[in-house]
């Protein structure tokens, strides 16, 4: 090749032509230096026939400045960049970008150093000293990653380096992971986890795209299960990806994860330091990462010889990205098992509807756990109708439960009580003048969170001190808590059982892997008799003496009325549910609701799944909704209110008349207003015949807006605010 073409890095920029220097080799897929007016950027070699740009005679064309130390992006890596960028209409850029996503890999072989205490005292030791001091302990990091740690300048730091307090450490960027080991612990699988991890290995082996829905109940050992094609791709010498929804979660994760192969994987997720994420994005690319546990982002990551994804949790709506590109990490998992031609398992106990229809019509093929591992049986379910068992006067636990817990506490065994909220109470009031408090920047009330005395914004993060006279009228020791917040309950959990140890466990308390492990050794150890949760305790927790979990109020997930209400409340109900009873003793789950009668709550009590599949797969084709039908939705935002409704009355009024594509809006979103931008949305529904990104590029490609303006698109949208 004389001549390429490139994609460049630069979302505003299209395709761009480059002369090859005597003496350059390039070959598809490598990243490149690419000259750009007087500064260089960086750049993929791609198809020229794939990225229609314009012919610049050869005599114009500037040569290509230098290669990338790296490995060239393989082809399917590329099809599967440029499907991305087509299916949810985002430009190739920014999706080659989350391929890319380490800039300090893109600078080949290195060491760096990296700063630790030694122990050793300053002579002068200041308050701010004795701070950063405290925060390091442990920490081996740059100077800069230590100063965000500690949240002092790098002066600071500079200064202890200077009195030895902290000591340099060369560091190979690229030291090699320990080795995960396919046989070093073997695992007595029951005959049905056998039998799933059989149909999974023969199709590693077999090395082609085969789509796998891997449908078992909470507690019916999928992890061990899905370990066993793990460990046929570590014999064959490719490598794998996990993708899990939280990483918060992962500790569990990767303690099973070792016992089974002797070595932790390797990580991915947003808050690597940025050597970690140099030296798992150099090991990816060479080949010997051999297991990636990550979170969606995990997924551009450029595998050398991917043999397998594991999608866990796959119906876990944190699978979609809501900002940049955005995308939905489960589907497009399956695209990158086509593209590469590998299996692809998802394991969930309540798939998406998405996922067994496509089960149902033959593409994926389904393997089911349908019992608990060991003899453990499902728990049992009833519900309470708050309507005719009334909690107390300014309390939301209905007696019966209270009860059940007491009973608990007796045995010695654990409750479990899940709400969905953080916080102490949703809204705060002025008793004196009716003065709500709400988020300056969003549309959305403060939440009040009596732990830390702060009133805060669960979108912006915006927090404010709990004010201690009400800011309109003035008048002290007024503030009203209106509804409950998981701290709440866990007030009303140690007035009423006084005896009880209650543990808070939300994104404020675990909020750091330490933390999480911190809370697990607790519960494993007895020192924890109720649990008070939001969703972050419904999935990946075991905990053998937990019998009864109580569920604060299922209601709530279905207000919101957006498409996938009643799936997401069956799912999370359903997963903590499967927290109960996990271990020799028997399970039981009361579910707090004033609608007994409707179609999920009947459901989950009968623990009748078919009947709540069939009923909202009927609901959906009747709406035209997914997976039926179509939707997408475009947001247009911007600080100033008139501008955002003017960009959204324009698109509105330049809206495509397509057959089988309704357009709705534009109207104030839902949430009018988030993080200081003012939102109009219009939303798209149509049949699966229309080509809805053609309709959406055509369309919107042709209006400018003023570069306040912001558009988004989200394809097979989940938000709905
Ligand atoms: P799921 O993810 O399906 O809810 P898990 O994978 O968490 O279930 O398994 C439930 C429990 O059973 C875990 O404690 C796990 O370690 C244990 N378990 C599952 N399979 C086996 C096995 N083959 N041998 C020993 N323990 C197992
Ligand atoms: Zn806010």
């Amino acid at each position: 090749m004389n001549r390429v073409r490139c994609l460049v890095l630069n979302a505003a920029l299209g395709p761009l032509d480059y002369k090859v220097p005597d003496g350059m080799a390039v070959e598809l897929g490598q990243v490149v230096e690419c000259p750009l007016g007087p500064r260089t950027v960086i750049g993929i070699v791609w198809e020229a026939e794939r990225l229609p740009g314009t012919d610049v005679p050869a005599e114009k064309l500037r040569a290509l400045r230098g290669l990338y130390p790296i490995p060239a992006l393989p082809a399917p890596l590329r099809r599967l960049i440029e499907w991305t960028a087509d299916y949810y209409v985002a430009s190739l850029a920014s999706v080659a970008r989350m391929a890319l996503s380490s800039g300090g890999a893109l600078k080949g072989p290195a060491s760096i150093t990296e700063y630790r205490l030694t122990g050793g005292m300053p002579e002068r030791m200041t308050p701010q000293r004795l701070a950063a001091m405290e925060a390091l302990e442990g920490e081996q990091a740059t100077i800069r990653e230590l100063a965000g740690i500690a949240g002092v300048s790098e002066g600071v730091l500079r200064g202890l380096v200077n009195q030895g307090v902290l000591e340099p450490v060369e560091v190979d960027c690229d030291r090699p992971y320990d080795e995960a080991r396919p046989d070093y612990a073997q695992v007595e699988l029951s005959e049905q986890q056998r039998e799933a991890s059989d149909i999974f290995s023969t199709a590693v082996r077999n090395a082609k795209f085969a789509p796998f829905l891997l449908d078992g109940v909470t507690g019916s050992g999928k992890t061990e299960t899905y370990f066993e094609p793990v460990a046929e791709a570590l014999r064959m010498g490719r490598q794998v990806l996990v993708l899990l929804p939280e990483i918060a979660l992962t500790e569990n994760f990767l303690h099973r994860f070792e016992e089974r192969f002797g070595t932790k994987p390797v990580l991915w997720h947003s808050s690597l330091k940025s050597t970690e994420r140099r030296r798992a994005w150099r090991a990816v690319a060479s080949g010997s990462a051999q297991v990636v546990v990550g979170a969606r982002s995990a997924l551009f990551l450029p595998f050398a010889k991917l043999g397998l994804i594991v999608v866990d949790e796959a119906h876990e709506t944190s699978f979609k990205q809501e900002d940049g590109v955005r995308y939905n990490a489960r589907d497009v998992a399956v695209m990158r098992a086509h593209f590469e031609g590998f299996p692809i398992i998802l394991a969930s106990a309540t798939p998406a509807l998405e996922s067994l229809q496509m089960a149902e019509s033959g593409i994926y093929e389904k393997v089911d756990l349908p019992s608990r591992f060991g003899g453990a049986q499902l728990p049992t379910i009833d519900t309470i109708d708050l309507t005719q068992e009334k909690p107390p006067h300014g309390m939301w636990l209905a007696q019966r439960l209270v009860d059940g817990i007491a009973e608990r506490l007796e045995r010695g065994e654990q409750s479990l009580l899940f709400l969905n909220r953080r916080g102490y109470a949703p809204l705060t009031l002025c008793r004196n003048c009716g003065f709500r408090y709400q988020c300056p920047n969003c549309s959305a009330w403060l939440v009040e969170h009596r732990f830390t005395r702060r009133l805060a914004c669960h979108h912006c993060g915006h927090e404010a001190p709990s004010p201690a006279q009400c800011k309109e009228c003035g008048e002290p020791d007024c503030l009203v808590a209106c509804g409950p917040g998981v701290e709440r309950i866990a007030d009303e959990v140690a007035e009423r059982l006084p005896d009880a140890r209650v543990f808070v466990a939300t994104s404020d308390t675990l909020n750091s892997p330490g933390r999480a492990a911190e809370f697990i050794a607790a519960v494993d150890a007895g020192e924890i008799d109720v649990i008070v949760g939001t969703q972050l305790v419904t999935k990946g927790f075991h905990f053998p003496e937990l019998t009864l979990v109580g569920v604060v109020d299922a209601d709530l997930g279905l207000e919101g009325g957006d498409l996938r209400a009643g799936e997401r409340t069956y799912q999370q109900v359903a997963q903590v549910a499967g927290r109960a009873g996990r271990g020799a003793k028997p399970g039981e789950v009361l579910i707090q609701t004033r609608h007994p009668e409707a179609s999920v709550i009947a459901a989950l009590a009968a623990g009748d799944r078919d009947a709540f599949y069939s009923a909202e797969t009927e609901m959906r084709r009747d709406a035209g909704a997914p997976p039926f039908g179509r939707w997408a939705s475009i947001i247009v935002s911007s600080e100033d209110e008139a501008e955002a409704r003017e960009a959204a009355r324009r698109i509105g009024d330049t809206r495509p008349d397509v057959a089988d594509c309704m357009i709705l809006g534009p109207a104030p979103a839902p949430m009018a207003q988030l993080r200081g931008r003012y939102r109009y949305r219009l939303l798209m529904n149509a049949r699966r015949s229309v080509q809805l990104q053609d309709v959406i590029r055509r369309w919107l490609g042709r209006i400018d807006h003023p570069p306040g303006v912001r558009v988004a698109i989200d394809v097979d949208p989940y938000s709905f605010v």
